[in-house]
C-alpha cells in the first residue's frame, strides 16, 4: 500500500504537496475547498497550474474527499437537496481541473435507508452527468452515527446496483468506521470475514481505490465516528498488519485521518514498521 495522510490546503491546494513531503507521505488526501463552507470562490488558473507542477514533480498520488455538509440522501425537493447537489458538482469540477482521480464522500443519512439509498444513487447519477470526464465518486463506508448509510456494506452494494453510472464508482474504506460498524478487524478470523463480506456486496476488492487508515477511540460495534492516532485506540495493530501485508491492495493508496497532524511522521514510521 502506498501510505500518505490527509494534508491541509490552507494557502491553496497545491501547498498540500509540500505538507506531504514534510510529514514522509507517499501519497495524499486533500479538500478541494473549504470543508466548513457551502461556497468557495473558483479556483484560479495560476493555482491550478501549481497544483498540476507539484503533482508531476512529487509524482504523489492524489485523492479529495468531499464537504461534510453534503448529503445527497437528502429529500426529493429540498433546499439541502439542490445545495449538496450543486456543491458536489462544484467539487467534481475542481478535481477534474485539477486531475484528481477520486472524490471520496460519505454516502449521506437519511431515516429511511430504502429511500436514502434510491436518492443517493440518483444524486450521483445526475452529478456525474453534470461533469463528464475522468473523476470518479468514491464512497465511503460509515460508523452508522445516527441515520447515516453505509455502516452496512451491503448499502454500499445497493448504492452501486442503483447507480446508472457504476464505472465512475468506487469504494473507500475506512479502517475506524468499518470497526465502528461492528466489522471485527482485530482478529484474522475476523479481518478475513469483514473483507470476504465486503467483496460480496460490491461485486469485487477491485472496486476498493483508497484506504483511511484511522484507529477508533471507542470499542467495536460503537457506531460513533471518532478517529484515534495509530495504535492508541481500541483496534490496536494487527488490522493495520494484515492490511499492509494484504497482496490484493498492494497498489493502493492509504492515508491517514488522524486527529493530530503534528503526529502524522510518527504514525507512518509505525505503520511502515509493520510490513
Ligand atoms: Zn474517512
Amino acid at each position: 500500500m502506498i501510505l500518505g495522510a490527509h494534508e491541509s490546503i490552507a494557502g491553496g491546494p497545491s501547498k498540500a504537496f509540500g505538507r506531504a513531503r514534510e510529514h514522509g507521505a507517499e501519497a495524499l488526501q486533500i479538500f478541494v475547498k473549504n470543508a466548513r463552507g457551502w461556497k468557495a470562490k473558483p479556483l484560479d488558473p495560476s493555482e491550478v497550474a501549481a497544483f498540476r507542477a507539484e503533482a508531476r514533480s512529487t509524482g504523489l498520488p492524489v485523492m479529495a474527499h468531499a464537504s461534510y455538509l453534503i448529503n445527497l440522501a437528502a429529500p426529493a425537493g429540498s433546499e439541502l437537496r439542490e445545495k449538496s447537489l450543486d456543491a458536489f458538482v462544484d467539487e467534481l469540477d475542481r478535481c477534474e481541473a485539477l486531475g484528481i482521480p477520486g472524490l471520496v464522500i460519505h454516502p449521506g443519512s437519511c431515516a429511511d435507508h430504502d429511500e436514502g439509498i434510491e436518492l443517493i444513487a440518483e444524486a450521483i447519477d445526475a452529478a456525474l452527468a453534470r461533469v463528464p470526464g475522468q473523476v470518479q465518486v468514491w464512497l465511503e463506508n460509515t460508523a452508522g452515527q445516527g441515520t447515516a448509510i453505509a455502516a452496512d456494506f451491503r448499502e454500499l452494494g445497493r448504492i452501486f446496483a442503483a447507480s446508472g453510472t457504476k464505472e465512475r464508482l468506487g469504494v473507500c474504506f475506512d479502517t475506524c468506521h468499518a470497526f465502528a460498524a461492528g466489522y471485527d478487524l482485530t482478529n484474522e478470523a475476523g479481518y478475513a470475514s469483514t473483507f470476504a463480506s465486503l467483496e460480496e456486496a460490491i461485486g469485487g476488492l477491485q472496486r476498493v481505490r483508497g484506504f483511511h487508515l484511522n484507529d477508533c477511540k471507542k470499542p467495536l460495534g460503537c457506531r460513533v465516528d471518532r478517529h484515534e492516532e495509530i495504535g492508541d485506540g481500541a483496534m490496536g495493530l494487527l488490522p493495520f498488519r494484515l492490511l499492509l501485508g494484504d497482496e490484493r491492495f498492494t497498489g493502493a493508496i492509504g492515508v491517514l485521518e488522524t486527529p493530530e497532524p503534528e503526529r502524522y511522521p510518527e504514525n507512518l514510521r509505525k505503520l511502515r514498521a509493520l510490513v
